[in-house]
């Protein structure tokens, strides 16, 4: 079922795989496996539960009427993923964890925005990453804060430039919180309040985040317990961009 790996990053391989129904999949597994499968499931897990609540923000992001506004704020996409068992002969104990995630057509380029730290990830002379997944980062922390009382935000924004319909098909999100008790649960990219700041710091709300009110400093100062002069730094910033 599975077949040659095609990419690798820091923490994960990636293979193409095939389902039992012809469905064609992305396979990925840790690339530093420990010797038990429970280890490796549960790291995946933590991949897994990052993904799902990227999918959840974006669901609201994605939707005017839960965001009480009617201007559109374009779309982002995750998908959804699993974790599979797969045998392996040569494998410690001839099983693998994998998650798997639908196959997603290359029809553009793959690229990084922004980065788990909260920089930007854009090389000299490309294009500034775009506002409408700037603005996604800053929508995840006030919207978690605001709806669901997690003080998280969503970070290492990567995937596939967007499609005619300007649907952006995002893929591997970094969760990262400044709860310290949840720190492993969303795997090992999760920097903490930190990256959080470190986005804010070099963040300049666009159109997207007007329409969405997210251009608030007292919403953002809530969401993550900001002090004043973390505020003040915030908007010096700006300020001199
Ligand atoms: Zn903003």
């Amino acid at each position: 079922m599975l077949q040659q790996n095609f990419s690798q990053g820091a923490f994960r391989s990636v293979a193409y795989a095939r389902m039992p129904d012809g469905q064609r999949m992305v396979a990925k597994r840790i690339l530093r496996e420990r010797s038990r499968l429970e280890s490796n499931v549960r790291e995946l897990e933590g991949d897994l539960r990052a993904s799902l609540l990227a999918q959840k923000v974006a669901a609201a992001f994605n939707d005017p009427e839960a965001r009480g506004s009617s201007i559109s704020a374009g779309t982002v996409h995750y998908p959804a993923g699993s974790i599979l068992i797969i045998s392996e002969a040569q494998v410690l104990g001839g099983q693998a964890a994998h998650l798997v995630e639908p196959y997603l057509q290359r029809t553009s380029r793959w690229q990084k925005w922004i980065n788990n730290d909260g920089s930007l990830a854009t090389a000299c002379g490309e294009p500034d990453v775009p506002e409408v997944l700037s603005a996604f980062c800053h929508f995840s922390l006030i919207h978690l804060a605001e709806t669901e009382a997690l003080p998280h935000m969503i970070l290492d924004i990567q995937g596939l430039q967007p499609d005619t319909n300007s649907l952006y098909h995002l893929t591997d999100p970094a969760i990262s919180t400044q709860d310290p008790n949840v720190s492993q649960y969303y795997g090992e990219t999760n920097l903490g309040r930190s990256a959080m700041y470190n986005f804010l710091a070099h963040h300049q709300c666009g159109s997207t985040c007007i329409s969405l009110g997210l251009d608030n400093n007292i919403r953002t100062a809530r969401a993550l317990d900001l002090t004043q002069a973390e505020v003040d730094h915030i908007e010096d910033l700006v300020a001199f961009e």
